[in-house]
């Protein structure tokens, strides 16, 4: 989609601290992290705005998300935790209106909404 942030930023036109890139994926830091490891794992189209609109048909490119999620955490050496959270919709927080996996570690999630 022309006017979406995460497009733009998977189609290099807005620059991201990249932290892992395949054909289908890419991941990044978070502008704003919310924790000492904050990464945003989108898939590199635009397959939905948010989780509300997987289907069938494009599933794969949400499973794809997860292979990278697996990678990144290896990477980044997360060995003792992490969580991933998806907000579909204003109601849940959601700003950005293209799919994406949030990875966050680091530090105490002792306060849990889950
Ligand atoms: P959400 O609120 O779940 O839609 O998540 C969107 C996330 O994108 C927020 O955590 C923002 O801090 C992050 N964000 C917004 N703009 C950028 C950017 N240019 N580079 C990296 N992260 C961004
Ligand atoms: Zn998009």
């Amino acid at each position: 989609m022309s006017d979406c942030l995460f497009c733009k930023i998977a189609a290099g036109e807005i620059p991201s601290a990249k932290v892992y890139e395949d054909d289908a994926v890419l991941a990044f830091r978070d502008i704003n992290h919310q924790a000492p490891t904050h990464i945003l794992v989108i898939p590199k189209e635009h397959i939905a705005d948010s989780a509300a609109q997987i289907t069938p048909e494009n599933s794969a490119a949400v499973a794809r998300c997860f292979e990278a999620v697996a990678r990144v955490a290896a990477q980044e050496g997360l060995s003792d935790g992490f969580r991933v959270i998806t907000n579909s919709g204003a109601a849940a927080g959601q700003t950005v209106p293209h799919l994406h996996f949030h990875i966050l570690a680091g530090c105490e999630m002792a306060e849990k909404l889950i």
